[in-house]
């Protein structure tokens, strides 16, 4: 029997009537003849509403008590769900990620799997139940509640998928599949066939948040091919796997944005041994990721090193570096909040020349400045002001022939 492996979002679950239709998609499934394990986010919202509760109560609220506070998001979906399927007639029954085997480490709110020792779900499939498991939690070896990180509940379901060596694995979401570009932003976004892990992981870490980066990660390393789909349509969605060798001949897969990001600059700062050292270990200690790195070229011995953060940081980040500037005697700090991220990503970048050139042309054409440039084999990145993104996404897709063909109308 083939044992298949479910996913809903928020936006699928974000009802009585969604969870309803949830259900009827999953028995649908059991009764085409497969083992169903589902997983189940919060219902829309929530989370971030128990977040903000948290920040009611508490300036700095405890991470355990954070997790413990979040992980009720999925369990009341879960329950739900599994009530809703019962109620179909079929044969359901909820677990949390600790009853479902998840072992993680102990990072309180970004945990990372340890190991899944799915003893219960085989008795349970083995029963002929549907298994409905609420995502985005596990328990660590204290035996204390932890959650994945935002988008978590795509990571138990990767995980899951390769822990039970399941048959497939669908992500069940409010879009078609993964597109050319998030659809909200770009009108014409297509919807892709296929699309490699490194592609995916390229575009999710850089803004497109269809998927987990983190879940993708997952997935490249234990090879958990899976397909993004919508939870309210029954057409295929977009197929991750392994890139194959046809693959390359499309030069640019996809384009992503991140907003809200900030800009700071450490400006005319001796150029030397050690000073890059010290002010990232600084950023580091204030627990703030940095994002793009990048240092200009040396005169008369100093140079400027730039980065980004995101906006939300970028106080903490002040506050932390204007000691350190004052101390290596560096000429000041430039920040600027508001900025954006724009990325292209494609496998074919390898093998095709003039990338580069064509994004800067485009953008240059369409009066958009360049503040930061950052590349990788498969993606380029630019640092724009925020308000051009979604015109510079626009101009992009068009570009590089990523956009829909509309037809003229007809007279
Ligand atoms: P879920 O709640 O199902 O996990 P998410 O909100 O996390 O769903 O992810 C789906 C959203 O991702 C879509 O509604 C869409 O706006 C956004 N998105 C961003 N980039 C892309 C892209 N390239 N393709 C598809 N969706 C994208
Ligand atoms: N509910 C969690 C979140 O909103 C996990 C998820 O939806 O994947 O981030
Ligand atoms: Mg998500």
């Amino acid at each position: 029997m083939r044992l298949i492996v479910q996913k809903y979002g928020g936006t699928s679950v974000g009802s009585a009537e969604r969870i309803k239709n949830v259900a009827k998609r999953i028995v649908e499934t059991q009764r085409e003849g497969c083992q169903v394990v589902a997983v189940i986010s919060a219902m829309g919202g929530v989370t971030d509403n128990l977040l903000n509760l948290a920040n009611e109560v508490s300036r700095d609220p405890d991470k355990r008590e954070l997790d413990a506070l979040l992980a009720t998001g999925e369990q009341a979906a879960m329950a739900l769900t599994a009530m809703a399927i019962n109620a179909l007639g079929g044969r359901a029954i909820s677990l949390t990620g600790a009853e479902a085997g998840i072992l993680t480490d102990r990072a309180h709110t970004r945990a990372k799997i340890a190991n899944i020792t799915p003893r219960q779900i085989h008795a349970l499939l083995a029963e002929d139940y549907i298994v409905v498991v609420a995502g985005f939690q596990g328990q660590n070896a204290d035996g204390e509640t932890t959650t994945l990180g935002r988008g978590g509940s795509d990571l138990t379901a990767i995980a899951l998928a390769g822990a039970l060596n399941a048959d497939a694995c669908q992500i069940f979401t409010d879009v078609d599949g993964v597109f050319t570009c998030d659809p909200r932003v770009v009108s014409g976004a297509q919807k892709l066939d296929e699309v490699s892990y490194d592609e995916l992981l390229e575009m999710a870490g850089s803004g497109s948040k269809v998927m987990q980066s983190r879940a993708v990660e997952f997935a490249k390393k234990f090879g958990v091919e899976f397909e993004v789909r919508s939870s309210l349509k029954s057409d295929p969605g977009t197929i991750a796997k392994e890139e194959t060798a046809n693959m390359e001949d499309v030069v640019i897969r996809g384009i992503s944005l991140e907003r809200n990001q900030a800009k700071v600059t450490v400006d005319d700062v001796r150029d030397e041994p050690g000073i890059a050292g010290r002010i990232f270990s600084t950023i580091a200690a204030g627990n703030i990721s940095v994002d793009m790195i990048v240092q200009s070229v040396s005169e008369h011995g100093t140079t400027d090193v730039s980065f980004t953060i995101h906006e939300n940081d970028l106080s903490g980040a002040t506050e932390l570096l204007t000691p350190l500037v004052k101390e290596v005697q560096a000429a000041g700090l430039i920040t600027k909040a508001g900025v954006a991220k724009l990325s292209v990503v494609g496998i074919g970048m390898r093998s095709h020349s003039g990338v580069a050139a064509r994004l800067f042309d485009c953008l240059g054409k369409g009066g958009i400045n360049i503040q930061l440039i950052s590349t990788s084999e498969i993606k380029i990145a630019v640092i724009i002001d925020g308000q051009d993104a979604d015109r510079a996404a626009q101009l992009t897709h068009e570009e590089f022939g990523l956009a829909k063909f509309v037809p003229p109308p007809s007279n």
